[in-house]
Order: structure tokens, then C-alpha cells, then sequence
């Protein structure tokens, strides 16, 4: 009988894996586009991280050989540090954000964590190091409860309850009448926004990972809902490094460094006041995100 329990047993993994595979990649689509395969030296040591350092260092990269996208951008982010990186569309921010999860590597320059070369660990390390909260999460049709569980391979219960908790969607799981039974997605019952952002967070919370990659987290929310995740999102990324990508600046005033990106380049970079008191391009931007709300406002 064992026999015939094994290959279902095999049958199961490969499934699970595909489509944890499948919605890995789903999460990354704003991150990916087209991915070129990048492959592990041979021996590539894992990753270590101790003090999640990230650095960019003289990164040049195009997508095409003939437009570079990047030209020599450095930028430093401390261990434990909270950093956005702002600037018009099309600028690149996305794009860094692809790179520190090496869907590409530079034509030259290095980026670093902790001190090692991204490009001579193993990609698997490397990824593992890094949760992303996009902006919009994918679930499966499946149970909030599993929805959540995948963010860790064999994680209990208890774990699961206590990620949910982090990610504070527990009160809204526990009012429903099956709890983390209850079946979500396009079959089952549909999250708002918020609460499908709250699940990514929670899934995050349970890979528990070093450093966490923020896709512009809150842009498509209310701003009740994003004021309340973004508040979350504070909160877990407390003991982690922290890169958000950022369209809107209103959610992104208090990182520690903000960098400015135009067309590739670093233009400018500092704290939310020291850029207003600047003047230069994200004081602009500033102002003018801040007519957008005041138009809104009288709308
Ligand atoms: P937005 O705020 O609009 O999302 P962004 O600052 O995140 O913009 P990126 O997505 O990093 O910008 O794109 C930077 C440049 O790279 C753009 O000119 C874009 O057209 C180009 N680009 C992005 N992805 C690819 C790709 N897969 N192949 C070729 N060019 C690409």
C-alpha cells in the first residue's frame, strides 16, 4: 500500500511547489516583467546575514544593451534602517527593486548584503533574506488559513494565528463564522484591498525574513485603510531593513533616508524636512502630490 502512497505523495509535492512557484511569480509581477535568467556561480556559498546591510555600489544596468536604465547609482542602506525610494515614473525605482532580488544582474557596479556580492551567493539564500509586500497580493482559492501558512513550509496553528495577529487581520478572521477555514479568493469569499494586504503581511511575517522589499505598499487604499497599514507596516518592519518603493510620499515622510531618483540617477537624498528645506526635486514633488489632495479634498 505504501507503494502506491508514495508517488500520490510525490504527486502532492510537485503540485504544491508549482503553484507556490506560480504565485511567487504572480506576486512579483510588477517586479519582474520579463525575467532573464540569472544562474548560481558554481559553489555558491548561502547567503549570511547577520547585519542586513544593503548596498548599491556604482550599479550600472539597462534592460536592453544598447539603454542603460541605471548609470552608476550608490546608495547605502543601513542594517535595520528604514529607506524610500521616490522619483517620477519611469525613473527606475521598480527596477532596483528587481535587481536586489537578482532578477537581473548590473553590466557593472555590485550590489551587496551584508557585505557579500548578491551575484556570488545562492539565489535561493538571497531570496529567502527578502519578503515582499506588494501592492496587489495574489491569493489562491483556498483558506485564509493556508493563504497565510504558505508564507512558511510546515508552519503550525499557533504561528500562523500569531502572524495574523501581527499583521492585524486576527479580529476580522475571527469574526468569520469558519475562521481560518473560511475558503477566500475568486470562489470564495473576497477580501477587500486592506485585508488582502494584511494577509500579505501576515504571509511575510511568517517567512520572517531580514529584509523586507515594500512595492509601493499602500497606493491602491483609501486613506483611512492606508493611514491603518502603513501603521502595521511600521510596526513589523521594526528589527528589519527596509526598502519601500513609493509613488505616493505621503506614506513614505518618516524613512530615515529618502532617495530621490530621476532618469537613473540619484538626484537627491536626506530626510523628508532636510528634502523640503532643499528645495529641489522632491520639495516639488511634495507640493504638488499635496494640491492633488487639496483638489481632492474640494472635489
Ligand atoms: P513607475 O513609477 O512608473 O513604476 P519606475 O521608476 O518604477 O516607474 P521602472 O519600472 O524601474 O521605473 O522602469 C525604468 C525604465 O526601465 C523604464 O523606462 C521602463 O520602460 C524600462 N523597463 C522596465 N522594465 C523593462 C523591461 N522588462 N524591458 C525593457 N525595459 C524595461
Amino acid at each position: 500500500l505504501m507503494q502506491l502512497f508514495r508517488p500520490l505523495d510525490l504527486l502532492g509535492w510537485v503540485y504544491r511547489t508549482i503553484r507556490q512557484g506560480l504565485i511567487d511569480m504572480a506576486q512579483m509581477f510588477r517586479l519582474i516583467d520579463t525575467p532573464v535568467e540569472v544562474s548560481d556561480v558554481p559553489g555558491a556559498p548561502a547567503l549570511v546575514v547577520r547585519r542586513p546591510t544593503v548596498v548599491f555600489d556604482n550599479v550600472v544596468f539597462g534592460y536592453e544593451d544598447d539603454r542603460n536604465i541605471l548609470h552608476g547609482l550608490s546608495l547605502e542602506v543601513p542594517a535595520g534602517g528604514h529607506v524610500a525610494i521616490v522619483g517620477p515614473s519611469g525613473a527606475g525605482k521598480s527596477t532596483i527593486g528587481r535587481l536586489l532580488f537578482r532578477f537581473y544582474d548590473p553590466q557593472s557596479g555590485r550590489i551587496l548584503i551584508d557585505g557579500q556580492d548578491i551575484a556570488q551567493v545562492t539565489q535561493e539564500s538571497l531570496r529567502s533574506a527578502i519578503g515582499i509586500v506588494p501592492q496587489d497580493s495574489v491569493l489562491f482559492n483556498d483558506t485564509i488559513g493556508y493563504n497565510i501558512g504558505y508564507g512558511r513550509e510546515h508552519a503550525d496553528a499557533a504561528a500562523i494565528e500569531q502572524a495574523a495577529r501581527d499583521a492585524a487581520i486576527l479580529p476580522f478572521i475571527q469574526s468569520l463564522p469558519t475562521g481560518f477555514d473560511t475558503e477566500v479568493g475568486e470562489r470564495g469569499l473576497k477580501l477587500s484591498g486592506g485585508e488582502k494586504q494584511r494577509v500579505a503581511i501576515a504571509r511575510t511575517l511568517l517567512k520572517d525574513p531580514p529584509i523586507l522589499l515594500l512595492d509601493e505598499a499602500t497606493s491602491a487604499l483609501d486613506t483611512r485603510t492606508e493611514q491603518e497599514i502603513t501603521g502595521t507596516l511600521r510596526r513589523v518592519s521594526q528589527d528589519r531593513t527596509s526598502i519601500a518603493i513609493a509613488h505616493r510620499l505621503s506614506t513614505i515622510a518618516d524613512a530615515d533616508t529618502i532617495f530621490v531618483l530621476e532618469a537613473g540617477r540619484l538626484a537627491e537624498s536626506g530626510s523628508h524636512t532636510q528634502l523640503l528645506r532643499q528645495g529641489g526635486l522632491y520639495a516639488e514633488m511634495w507640493a504638488r502630490q499635496a494640491n492633488e489632495r487639496l483638489q481632492k479634498v474640494a472635489e
